[in-house]
């Protein structure tokens, strides 16, 4: 079960690394793509958009959380069509900075 009060780790977004706190209770996106970080059954842009949508704060949902899912999965396609080297962090920091920060 997913907590939408909690972030993602800013280890990981905005800062692109890798949280090695075993305590930080953030949300950490090495763990939606499975333990080893390297799973062959990555999440599709869909699946990743819509776990952004629940973690990401409220200041970035408005009510449109739908519309923002849609940016996002597109976001994170043109990316990986641009960047097939890219990994699941990666592109997810990539795709966020893409739509704007929140104010
Ligand atoms: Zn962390």
């Amino acid at each position: 079960m997913l907590d939408p009060l909690k972030r993602i780790c800013q280890f990981e977004v905005p800062g692109g690394g890798v949280c090695r706190d075993e305590g930080c209770e953030d949300m950490h996106l090495s763990r939606l793509a499975g333990p080893d970080g390297r799973s062959s059954a990555q999440p599709t842009d869909e699946d990743t958009a819509e776990y952004l949508v629940d973690v990401l704060p409220p200041d970035w949902l408005g009510e449109n959380s739908t519309i923002l899912r849609t940016k996002i999965a597109l976001a994170l396609e043109q990316i990986r069509v641009k960047n097939p080297q890219m990994n699941l962090e990666e592109r997810v920091a990539h795709a966020l900075a893409s739509l704007g920060t929140p104010p």
